[in-house]
């Protein structure tokens, strides 16, 4: 006896339902916990926060992905960001750790994280969670501090390679990080020697951690700076 059309049909909407569902709610791998470098926002962007960028890393944001598309997920359905849920004694710890580099508006852009990526973990930490767990990984894993103990300090026409800057990070934290870089706007590099004309800015330092944010693992090399291009660390 065949199943009738109409419960064939129902059956089927269930199911894409069931998928919209899990699609917006986030189902994802890993987390990417992304620091950035705000010399190299203020490089490429008009508008800076401040005269002098701060001249260490702050975070960009911890963000739920796939292995099949490290983009995704985002803006999920969930909560929308309360800056009452975040305690007071967190928000000033989170002006050090993850400030506006651009515009200097810490609240906004803890907004547009959240509510982009933090929604699609939220069954795994809740919005006071998650801000908590990336100012703890900012404190535990200081980037700028591993680089400046391998001599890897910024400057203005020195470049590295993609594994210089790698090693020291990947001896501390026994992981493998991922690096990302942004092009050197044209305006850079009139006038320069060929060499630092065809370098790359270091931009942000990913490190990777398990589904629940807690084990750091290797992070895959996925889009990032350019193969064979030299970095500049400005
Ligand atoms: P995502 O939205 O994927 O988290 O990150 C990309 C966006 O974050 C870009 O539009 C970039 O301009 C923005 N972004 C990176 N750093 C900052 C910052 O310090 N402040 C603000 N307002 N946006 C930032």
């Amino acid at each position: 006896m065949g199943m009738s059309k109409s419960s064939l049909a129902f059956l089927v909407l269930v199911f894409a339902f069931f998928v919209c569902y899990v699609m917006s709610s986030g189902s994802y791998d890993y987390f990417q916990f992304v620091q950035q470098w705000p010399p190299t926002n203020c490089i490429l962007r008009t508008k800076c926060s401040k005269p002098r960028p701060l001249q260490n890393f702050t975070i960009h944001g911890l963000w739920p992905s796939n292995y099949s598309n490290p983009k995704m997920p985002s803006n999920c359905i969930g909560s929308r960001f309360n800056f009452t849920k975040v305690s007071p004694r967190l928000r000033s710890k989170l002006k050090i750790s993850w400030p506006d580099v651009e515009s200097g508006n810490d609240t906004k852009f803890w907004e547009g994280e959240w509510n982009k990526h933090g929604t699609c973990s939220e069954r795994t930490l809740n919005q006071m969670q998650y801000f908590q767990r990336s100012h703890e990984m900012w404190n535990f894993h200081n980037i700028t501090e591993i680089l400046r103990n391998a001599s890897i300090v910024p400057h203005a026409t020195h470049t590295w390679k993609y594994s210089d800057i790698v090693s020291p990070i990947q001896t501390a934290i026994k992981r493998t990080p991922l690096l990302r870089c942004k092009p050197r706007p044209k305006s850079q590099t009139k006038s320069q020697p060929k060499s630092q004309a065809m370098s790359q800015l270091l931009h942000e330092v990913v490190l990777c951690f398990d589904y629940d944010a807690l084990v750091i693992i290797d992070c895959n090399r996925t889009a990032g700076c350019w193969n064979n291009v030299d970095i500049l660390f400005p």
